[in-house]
């Protein structure tokens, strides 16, 4: 087989509509599964480079369900072409300096801005001011608000159980019976995906880390009666804040903003989380939990106390192994996002590398055009699958170091910072290493020429892993093999 002509990024505009210019139309159809992060994002992207869209969400309407995450620069690098998006964004984001502290309520370590925020970083998301800390409903809300003004068809309440898919087209069906199609049908329908039947032949089942993560959030409007002590440490910030506070085999999150207060402490699952969002339970089950661990921070426990009854999160942690087959057998179903590789929050990754699926995804279709959907789609795979993995397995590491560091150490030397965010993560441009990249990439899968991803730490050299491996090193009392080569500065 020969690789097929590709045809150049389209780059002249046919419409604007809201602010963002359209590229020359490709004709392809791509039908959504998952308005979340990842489904939302393509939608619009993938109206922008000129594909048709429609999206299919499971809730009965936009879920405002969920705390806050970190979204990272590659996942912002076309958000200068979304103008009215860019504006929204910068207004629900928390500007946050980031510090270490020990549970008892002692500061170990400033780290202050985000590294991409340091003087003189450049990172790749131009013109974008990228914080710390983002709330996750208000990026929904943003992005979906984006979707509607581009006159791009979403449709709630569809439950998609089951995918199907012949030479030419997708489809999928709903649990209603409805059945919709498209060139392509991507599953962004996060962790609990039903595309894995069709996609790999079984479900892939997760593998219980043993540990799961109580999220709570706190209005400031309920934290007027705290005592002053507790309102000058915790409260008199001009800046909000992102605080990791370490007790040994535990650590909490603490992000302080001027609308709330929001809380994730990684524990011991004692079997009752669930990998849900809607679990509750009182902010008391919190209490309880840290008080495992003497010493916490009375004026932190102040806080928490004030958690609103039946709103705290139990998220069971679970792990999956990387898996390298994201798309169907005949190329026209594709996995996005957490769907195809959940990670652990200790990645600080998982949104972000949803949303660099995304923005890969509607460049390589346009590259390849419409005669080359499913060439297109595993190139895409190509370019994104070893990123997507050494990250998985970053945020495995970034786990482990939290839960082994030893504070008194940590706070005579700094320079052992647990959790290190290098700048081959934030430096990179999905949309650039797509069109750098898509021929060579293209072309080792048409006829196995050599390629070699460069979305990695310089020197790095991928190898595949298991979370059996790690964790039978881990029982050894050995390290991780992962920083063993590359530059992870
Ligand atoms: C309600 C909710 C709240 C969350 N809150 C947080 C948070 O506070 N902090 C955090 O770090 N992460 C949160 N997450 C997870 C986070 O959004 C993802 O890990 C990450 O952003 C990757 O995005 P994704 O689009 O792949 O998955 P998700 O963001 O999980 O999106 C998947 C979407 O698919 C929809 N869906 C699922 N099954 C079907 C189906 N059968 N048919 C149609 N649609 C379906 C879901 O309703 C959801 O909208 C939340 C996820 C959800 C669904």
């Amino acid at each position: 087989m020969t690789v097929p002509e590709v045809s150049q990024a389209p780059n002249a505009t046919t419409t604007v509509v809201d602010g963002v210019h359209r590229l020359q139309p490709t004709g392809i159809s791509i039908l959504i599964v998952g308005g979340g992060i990842a489904g939302l994002t393509l939608a619009n992207e993938a109206w922008r480079q000129g594909h048709d869209v429609r999206v299919l969400e499971r809730s009965p309407e936009l879920d405002v369900i969920g705390d806050t995450f970190g979204i990272l620069p590659p996942a912002l690098v076309t958000l200068r072409h979304f103008p009215s998006l860019l504006q929204e964004f910068e207004a629900t984001s928390y500007d946050a300096l980031f510090s270490f502290y020990s549970h008892v309520g002692r500061k170990l370590l400033g780290v202050g801005e985000a590294p991409w925020n340091q003087p003189g970083a450049k990172h790749a998301a131009e013109g974008v001011r990228v914080p710390w800390i983002r709330s996750r409903y208000g990026l929904v809300a943003a992005l979906e608000g984006q979707v509607r003004r581009l006159g791009i068809p979403i449709e709630y309440g569809k439950n998609v159980i089951s995918y199907a898919e012949d030479g030419t087209k997708a489809a999928v069906q709903t649990d209603e019976g409805r059945v919709y199609h498209g060139d392509l049908v991507v599953a962004a329908d996060g962790v609990g995906t039903k595309s894995h039947k069709h996609v790999l032949g079984s479900v892939a089942r997760p593998i219980s880390s043993g540990a799961a993560a109580y999220r709570g959030m706190i209005p400031i409007s309920r934290l007027k009666d705290i005592s002053d002590d507790a309102k000058k440490r915790y409260l008199s910030s001009d800046r909000p804040e992102f605080r990791v506070y370490l007790a040994g085999r535990m650590h909490m999150n603490v992000i302080i903003t001027p609308d709330f207060v929001n809380y994730v402490l990684t524990h011991e699952d004692s079997g009752s989380a669930d990998e849900a969002w809607r679990s509750t339970l009182p902010g008391s089950a919190v209490l309880k939990m840290i008080d495992a661990v003497p010493g916490w921070d009375p004026a932190l426990k102040e806080i928490i106390a004030q958690t609103p009854e039946k709103s705290v999160v139990d998220w069971k942690l679970l792990w999956r192994n990387p898996q390298p087959q994201w798309s169907s057998r005949l190329g026209r179903v594709l996995q996005l996002g957490d769907s195809a590789h959940s990670f652990l929050p200790t990645s600080g990754n998982g949104a972000t590398q949803a949303m660099e699926d995304a923005l890969s995804l509607a460049t390589c279709l346009a590259l390849g055009g419409k005669d080359n959907i499913v060439e297109s789609v595993k190139t895409h795979v190509r370019l994104r699958f070893e990123r997507v993995s050494a990250l998985q397995r970053f945020g495995f590491v970034n786990r482990q170091t939290l839960h082994n560091i030893n504070v008194e150490e940590f706070e005579k030397n700094p320079a052992i910072v647990p959790m290190k965010m290098s700048r081959w993560i934030w430096t990179h441009d999905p949309v650039q290493y797509a069109h750098d990249n898509f021929s060579k990439a293209l072309a080792s899968i048409v006829n196995g020429a050599e390629f070699e991803n460069t979305n990695l730490p310089t020197g790095f050299k991928y190898e595949p892993w298991t979370i059996e491996e790690e964790l039978a090193r881990e029982e050894q009392g050995l390290g991780s093999t992962l920083y063993s080569t590359g530059d992870w500065s």
